[in-house]
């Protein structure tokens, strides 16, 4: 990269207040891209205090709705006018294939930014009639913003969740702190940019970027922060609740998943192949609704595996800037490990496998953090491969005899996020949508996810919604008015007026 990335504050590009910096690496060659600043609590608090200013005194805080939907339109243009140099940016530092980048994540967030500059106008609340004893009051509700939301992503969609945090908090008339995960935050910068471009009031939006345990600590204790939106592990969820609770700052959470593919013995196996191999291998695996724990029915398990196994080969592994890739590599060494760890306690509990299960062999891997695509079959629901998150491309088998073992199974975890079902019958899928415990349950497909519906889990996998009218009603509270419709003073200060239909 040309100039080193910084800090985005008040406004004002700056480094570290200490200087310190960290190295940004492509995980398809361990080489450094950039560094970026390595900010500490004295640069949270510089962001934190932009971005109440920024609400409390700026024009931001009495901006309409229409107003902000205006920016937001702005920087969706901007960013579709961008596109090809961010997607390789994004690939470059992530490791997802430009594929994805340019032709999923980043359409996907100007249409996500489109649609919040229209929610941003849709937020109604209700008003109720004449009560109390006659026709003496009457309310309305206001939905207002809560204020400063810090908002702290992860490395598996950069953009595309700076996107999902910043779209509805701005929407709905916040200011914001953003901080991207260490690994990967050269495109929330770069938005940053665009922001700027766009015009939007200093302090609005403020990019920081360090270690989470620092930054995203002061964004939770700060007493100027209303609000705190993650994405990112359940473990690190937990501790913000934790901290969060201290001030009881409302939390929005979108955590782990472990999502089940319900397989039946009517479904269509090749589509449903297709289907596992499309989601079980995106993003190398490393997504939080990725399909990995297929629950296939005993009569048609062999037959599902084969398909299954066949597909999977046929995904190509490599440059994730080559338009030929399926597949790039895992974000850093330590998820390569990680995957790496799993593999060996999926072999040493009995599974079998049945695909991959390596580094590739060859040059071109070398120095990058790739591995095989990976396929587990004769598991059971209590192994740790088929409940714990591995976030990377490794996919199990297990069998189920009825349709009530399959459930019990499915939702045998402590996650609740994605989940699909795979059969013919109607009547099936409906009761077996229904008795999921997940955010989502897709009927026949896996993967689509659309601006207008709620993305969000059940259990441990969070709380809060991202996208849809839902998520930007999240970063809003109400706010009941009260009018005396008689004149209080006529009437005497001292009645009873509630208990009174
Ligand atoms: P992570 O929890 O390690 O990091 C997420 C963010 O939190 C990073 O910016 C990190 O710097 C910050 N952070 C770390 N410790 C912190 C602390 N103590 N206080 C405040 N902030 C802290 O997660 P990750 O490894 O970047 O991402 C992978 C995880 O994210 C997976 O578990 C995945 O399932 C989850 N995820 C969930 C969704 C969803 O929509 N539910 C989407 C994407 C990823």
């Amino acid at each position: 990269m040309a100039e080193k990335p910084l800090n985005f504050i008040g406004g004002q590009w700056v480094g570290a207040a200490s200087g310190d910096t960290s190295k940004v690496i492509n995980p398809a060659n361990s080489r450094m891209i950039t560094e970026v600043p390595k900010g500490s609590v004295e640069d949270a608090k510089a962001a934190i205090d932009a971005a109440r200013n920024a609400f409390d005194k700026g024009p931001w805080g009495r901006s309409t709705p229409g107003e902000r939907a205006l920016y937001l339109l702005k920087l969706a243009d901007l960013l579709e006018k961008d596109a090809d140099r961010l997607a390789v940016l994004e690939t470059t530092n992530q490791g997802k294939t430009i594929k994805q980048a340019r032709d999923g994540d980043i359409p996907f967030a100007v249409d996500n930014l489109r649609f919040f500059a229209g929610a941003a106008r849709s937020l109604t609340s209700a008003a109720a009639g004449e009560y109390a004893g006659g026709l003496t009051g009457t309310s309305f509700l206001r939905r207002e913003p809560i204020g400063v939301v810090g908002s702290i992503t992860p490395w598996n969609y950069p953009l595309m969740m700076a996107v999902w945090k910043l779209g509805p908090a701005l929407a709905a008339g916040n200011t914001a702190v953003i901080k991207p995960a260490s690994l990967t935050p050269l495109t929330t910068i770069e938005m940053g940019k665009l922001i700027e471009k766009a015009g939007f009031p200093p302090g609005v939006v403020n990019v920081i970027t360090g270690p989470g345990s620092v930054l995203g600590d002061a964004l939770v204790s700060s007493p100027d922060v209303d609000m705190v939106s993650l994405t990112g592990d359940t473990a690190t969820g937990r501790k913000i609740m934790e901290a969060a609770a201290k001030a009881i700052k409302k939390v929005h959470l979108e955590l782990g998943g472990k999502a089940p593919f319900l397989v039946f013995e009517d479904a269509d196996l090749d589509a449903a192949a297709k289907g596992a191999v499309a989601a079980g291998f995106v993003n190398t695996g490393q997504d939080c609704t990725q399909a990995c724990r297929f629950l296939v029915q005993e009569s048609v398990v062999e037959r599902f595996s084969k398909k299954l196994v066949a597909e999977a080969k046929t995904v190509v592994v490599g440059d994730p800037l080559s338009r030929e890739t399926d597949m790039g590599p895992l974000v850093s060494k330590a998820q390569l490990e990680k995957v790496e760890s799993y593999v060996k306690i999926g072999k040493e509990s009995g599974a079998t496998l049945a695909l991959g299960g390596k580094r590739p062999a060859g040059k071109a891997f070398k120095d990058g953090f790739f591995h095989e695509p990976t396929v587990f079959t004769d598991c059971d629901p209590d192994m740790r491969v088929v409940h714990e998150e591995i976030f990377g491309p490794v996919l199990t088998v297990e069998p189920f005899g009825k349709e009530d073992e399959a459930v019990h199974n499915a939702n045998d975890v402590i996650y609740g996020l994605y989940s699909s079902v795979w059969t013919k019958n109607v009547a099936r899928a409906m009761r077996v949508a229904r008795a999921l415990r997940f955010g989502a349950v897709e009927v026949n497909d896996h993967l689509p996810i659309v601006s207008e519906m709620p993305h969000g889990g059940y259990k441990q996998s969070g709380f809060g919604k991202d996208l849809s009218l839902h998520s930007v009603e999240d970063y809003t509270q109400l706010k009941h008015v009260y009018v005396d419709l008689t004149e209080a003073q006529r009437k005497g200060w001292h009645y009873i007026t509630y208990g009174k239909p």
